[in-house]
């Protein structure tokens, strides 16, 4: 049995403001973020099979984040649910992809939301093992499923 890790690369455009910050990111901005999903598990052994020598298709892969991650935040305006519920309102009448979520959408608090969403969709013998979630080029942070059983 050899474990292999495998990673995937993933883009999504995303506006959203810190409610109560104390910095210029209270403000509704936008970031271009880079998404890197990383899996492990045993490399399937079945020569003649089409998943012949993989952990995971990356298309397969590819799809399941897609569909489930970066298609929902893409081009979408995330804000804490403690936002004035009258600037709600009105930022509900300039677009339609608002995620009110119940945390701050920080890059640490956005990383155990796309975690949470992803774990229970994996195929089995396939586990998560981190996500990087870079907010600018300079700037990321990851989330690793040993430091956080
Ligand atoms: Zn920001």
């Amino acid at each position: 049995m050899t474990k292999i890790r495998v990673t995937k690369r993933f883009h999504f455009e995303m506006a959203h403001a810190l409610h109560g910050y104390d910095g210029l990111c209270r403000n509704i901005h936008g970031h271009s973020y880079n998404l890197e999903i990383t899996i492990y598990g045993n490399v399937f052994r079945s020569p003649g099979d089409p998943k012949d020598g993989m952990v995971m298709d990356f298309h397969e892969l590819k799809m399941l984040v897609k569909t489930h991650v970066t298609e929902k935040l893409d081009h979408a305006l995330m804000v804490n649910r403690l936002i004035d519920h009258r600037h709600l309102e009105a930022l509900q009448l300039t677009t339609s992809r608002i995620l009110v979520v119940d945390f701050q959408p920080t890059t640490e608090n956005i990383l155990q939301y796309i975690a949470d969403m992803l774990k229970p969709l994996l195929p089995e013998g396939v586990t998560l093992y981190s996500i990087r979630l870079y907010e600018t080029i300079t700037s990321f942070a990851e989330w690793v499923a040993s430091d956080n059983p």
